[in-house]
């Protein structure tokens, strides 16, 4: 079955489509015990479509048809330049309807299309074409050995890869999981978010186009609890890789011990510290600590939710930092409007979740300099950009993620103290300083426990810079050529002469 509605908007006009089934095997298909999931347009709150809920039952056979796909026409049947080959033709087959992918990501999120189509369709395209190139450009060592033996190592991918994403950037999050994935030989099944399933589905479409053999790439739409719950247990899947919260890689950790020891890689959430030093440029600190909180409503693992200001800019920069967050809530609206900067959050139960942190900080005592309210649209999961003041370390508003558009911010007087209480946090995903002292800036980001710092700038994401968190926001690399080490395993052979 598809999905397909006419757009007649003023940033988009035409068709947008996908198919509504599993993607198995090279087909779409029913899942066997018949579920289905209801797809809501967070702009509205009403249903989209319904797509295909995969069950273990799903799971077993899109194991079996990538397995077999693994050994008869992908892993180590195929060269890197067939894979390569392949990879560049999905990616430039994505590139023909970008507008398209573009338009069904804002319909299914709820993002402004200028983040849809300047972001995450953007960064999706680079990471493709960047894994394209990938392909035929791994490569082992050789080694001297004391033992009149030759020794050299391969990088042989696991086989089966199961690969779980979040809802936030659905279509890019498939990239960055299946170009470096497929570049090094793997096989993949992946599970979309029951929330987000549509574009990946369309570019289940566009894989069968390219023409990838049946079962190397499966895309099966379905519920945590189950399908992917089933995923991480599965015993002939040698490596889940996966994005989303804390709490859900704990499990799929639990689940890899309990099974067959499969490798685990985690991004899961964080709690990322903005620090503003006396000395920052104001406006560019304003700038980026603004686009670190609101864009994409702040449903961004790497948001920079905990902004630590030094006392003697503290005021200039809350005056400017709330103005910043006004011109976003003017701008806030339906995706597809000219000059929408802001859109809802993605769901009911994300908004109500945000909603009960906004209400625990004023409960704990924080300050609502701005915001702190749903916005007054009268349909769709809006949140006002919200500023917290007058926070104090030991806040929840301060420790926990709250996956929406909501800033705390703490005042502090010297560096020493900021990067204690900045470290104070299970997370370590990211961080943000901002100084005109180079030193300062080295220093400082230096002693942050975090897996990515940016320096007078925030948030931003390259397709060949590793990404990835320390401490409780998980462990292994995606993107770069980091991940290409994640997606292989090394065997070294020895050779007597
Ligand atoms: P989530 O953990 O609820 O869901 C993520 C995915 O896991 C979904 O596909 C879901 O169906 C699946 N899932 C849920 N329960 C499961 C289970 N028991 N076994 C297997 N799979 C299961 O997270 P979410 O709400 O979709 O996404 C938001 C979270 O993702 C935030 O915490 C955010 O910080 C994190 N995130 C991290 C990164 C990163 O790279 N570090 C990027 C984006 C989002």
């Amino acid at each position: 079955e598809t999905f397909k509605v006419e757009l007649d908007t003023p940033i988009y006009k035409g068709s947008v489509s996908c198919n509504t089934g599993l993607f198995i095997n090279g087909k779409f298909v029913d899942a066997v015990e018949g579920g289905t999931i209801d797809v809501i347009n967070p702009s509205t709150g009403k249903l989209l479509t319904k797509v295909a809920a995969a069950t273990s039952k799903d799971v077993d056979i899109a194991v079996e048809a990538a397995k077999k796909a693994y050994k008869t026409s992908w892993g180590l049947k195929v060269s890197g330049a067939q894979r390569g080959e392949l990879l560049m033709k999905l990616a430039t087959l994505l590139e023909a309807n970008i507008d398209e992918f573009a338009a069904l990501e804002c319909l299914n999120v709820g993002k402004p299309w200028s983040e849809s189509k300047g972001f995450d369709m953007k960064l999706t395209l680079q990471t493709l074409k960047y894994y394209a190139g990938w392909a035929d450009k791994v490569h082992g060592k050789t080694i001297e050995t004391n033992e009149q033996k030759l020794a050299y190592t391969r990088h042989e991918p696991y086989g089966v890869v199961g690969q779980i994403v979040p809802w936030n950037y659905p279509l890019t999050m498939v990239s960055w999981k299946i170009g470096p994935a497929l570049a090094t030989g793997n096989v993949v099944v992946l599970k979309p978010s029951e929330i987000t399933p549509l574009t990946a589905l369309k570019l289940a479409g566009l894989v069968q186009e390219a023409g990838f053999p049946p079962g190397v790439v499966n895309i099966i739409p379905g519920y945590g609890a189950t399908a992917g719950a089933a995923m991480s247990l599965h015993p002939d899947i040698r490596k889940i890789a996966f994005t989303g919260s804390t709490l859900t890689g704990r499990k799929i950790q639990e689940a890899s011990a309990k099974s067959n020891l499969k490798v685990v890689t985690l991004e899961l959430g964080g709690k990322s510290p903005n620090i503003i030093f006396n000395d920052a440029d104001l406006e560019q600190a304003v700038k980026w600590t603004a686009i670190g909180i609101f864009s994409n409503s702040g449903q961004v693992c790497t948001a920079g939710s905990r902004i630590f200001v030094q006392e003697g800019i503290y005021d200039a920069f809350i005056k400017a930092f709330s103005e910043a967050a006004a011109g976003v809530n003017t701008k806030t609206g339906d995706p597809f409007a000219e000059g929408t900067i802001h859109g809802p959050v993605v769901s009911q139960t994300q908004f109500d979740r945000v909603m009960g942190y906004i209400d625990a900080a004023k409960a704990e005592g924080a300050t609502t300099f701005i915001g702190g309210e749903r916005h007054s649209l009268t349909e769709g999961f809006f949140v006002k950009p919200t500023i917290f003041t007058d926070c104090t370390p030991d806040m929840k508003i301060v420790q926990e993620e709250v996956f929406g558009p909501v800033a705390a911010v703490v005042k502090f007087k010297t560096e020493d103290e900021v990067i204690e209480m900045a470290n104070d946090s299970n997370y370590g995903l990211a961080c943000a300083v901002f100084t005109e002292n180079v030193s300062r800036a080295i220093r400082v980001s230096n002693a942050l426990e975090a897996g990515m710092a940016w320096v007078n700038c925030n948030v931003t994401t390259e397709y060949n810079v590793p990404f990835g968190g320390y401490k409780q926001s998980g462990y292994g690399r995606e993107l770069g050529a980091y991940a290409i080490d994640t997606y292989t395993q090394v065997k070294a052979v020895h050779i007597n002469v």
